[in-house]
């Protein structure tokens, strides 16, 4: 195909952030040019709420750069556009073979067109006139509708080539990553954590995975299949860094020494508190978990509200009100899934009680708590603190 198409990334909320808009524009170039290095080499600059990507060389992998700034979150839609010489001929020409399909499925269509170059013969409303006309006797079975058409035929009219935009698809939407902060998100292997991480990093939140690991209870499969949950979300996250810390001894501690029925809850205690401290040093402002109301007994509103009693930090958990079988798809859009569902243990899944407590008075967790050690359990384990730098 043409060595000079190029893409078209418009701008989601960003544009309607007034007197910050200058960086966010600057971080969501600054993120796209990051994600288009493995793609080759490419211009980015931006116009009028558009972000151009245009290829510096024929080497540039224009499908995966395609594909790549789908993901960034902070762009609304993406289209691709083709160039061609700056007279009618070739633009009505372009645009008759180029948008072909999407004729083809269209009962109206109108032309927009825009000048950067001044200098060109014909102002942009002759000119969508004059290509509109020649395309409506082209595809004769579809109408010229100026107000509410099926296809509306983008022209711009740039220094060296005129373009022809393909129609534009949705992007990642949200915010550009880094503009809402940092925050530790607890990752775990199963299905809804990675689902959580993406909905934060959509906001806007840069994230610094946290995983608790409890070998020989926890194999080395299990953490390498949150390293891959953690790889697959960089694509829309950037890279991340993993802290891996070890859980054994706490869950050890905790099953000798605690009644049975809280031992979910003071495990998810020593999560937060882990997690806290990961924040800290992380210079994070809040927590995220993969938790929804009422899908597992840790997850009851008085559970959730022991489990927090032990942090100051905000925790976010964008899946509070969610069904699983809406988890479960975003996990598939996402591309996580196929991997959330590969058979490897967790730590929350090693000591399960047999009755777990779901109406929890966060007295009593606190009095059966006191039976350990809880400040030399969690510096311990975070003395064993291990990270992994993920990259795309
Ligand atoms: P998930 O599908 O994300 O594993 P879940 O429904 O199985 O969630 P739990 O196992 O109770 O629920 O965990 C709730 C949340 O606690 C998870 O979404 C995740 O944020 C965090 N979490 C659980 N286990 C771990 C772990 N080993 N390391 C880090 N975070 C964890
Ligand atoms: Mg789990």
């Amino acid at each position: 195909m043409n060595n000079n198409e190029i893409l078209l990334l418009k701008l989601g909320e960003v544009v309607l952030k007034g007197l910050n808009r200058k960086a966010f524009e600057d971080k969501l170039m600054n993120n796209v040019r990051r994600r288009l290095r493995r793609c080759g080499s490419f211009q980015v600059y931006i116009r009028q709420s558009t972000i151009y990507v245009e290829p510096n060389s024929a080497e540039c992998d224009m499908e995966e750069a395609y594909a790549a700034c789908r993901q960034v979150f902070g762009i609304a839609a993406v289209a691709r556009a083709v160039p061609c010489e700056k007279t009618v001929e070739a633009i009505v020409d372009t645009a008759r073979h180029y948008l072909a399909d999407a004729f083809a499925a269209a009962r109206s269509f109108k032309v927009e067109s825009k000048r950067a170059d001044k200098t060109f013969r014909l102002n942009s409303i002759q000119l969508s006139q004059e290509v509109g006309g020649l395309l409506a006797e082209a595809f004769p079975a579809v109408a010229v509708d100026v107000h509410d058409p099926d296809l509306t035929v983008y022209v711009e009219i740039r220094e060296k080539y005129a373009y022809v935009h393909a129609p534009s698809v949705p992007g990642a939407g949200g915010l550009p990553v880094g503009m809402g902060g940092t925050a530790v998100s607890l990752l775990s292997g199963g299905l809804d954590s990675p689902v959580s991480s993406w909905m934060m990093a959509r906001r806007g939140v840069q994230l610094e995975m946290a995983h608790f690991v409890s070998p020989p209870y926890t194999s080395q499969q299990a953490l390498d299949k949150v390293l891959e949950l953690a790889r697959l979300l960089t694509a829309y996250c950037g890279r991340m860094i993993v802290h891996v810390i070890p859980f054994t001894e706490i869950q050890e501690e905790i099953r000798k020494n605690c009644p049975e029925e809280y031992f979910t809850l003071i495990m998810r205690r020593f999560m937060m508190r882990l997690a806290e401290a990961v924040a800290k040093k992380a210079n994070a402002g809040a927590l995220v978990t993969g938790e929804s109301l009422g899908q597992v007994a840790s997850q009851t509103m008085l559970a959730l509200g022991t489990t927090e009693d032990v942090t100051s930090l905000p925790v976010l958990r964008p899946l509070i009100g969610m069904d699983k079988v809406e988890i479960i798809r975003m996990a598939r859009e996402i591309g996580t899934y196929d991997t959330s569902i590969l058979p490897y243990e967790d730590c929350c899944t090693v000591f399960t009680p047999r009755h777990p407590c779901t109406r929890p008075r966060v007295e009593d967790v606190r009095a059966a708590e006191a039976a350990l050690d809880v400040d030399a359990l969690v510096a311990k384990a975070l003395a064993g603190e291990t990270w992994v730098r993920v990259k795309p």
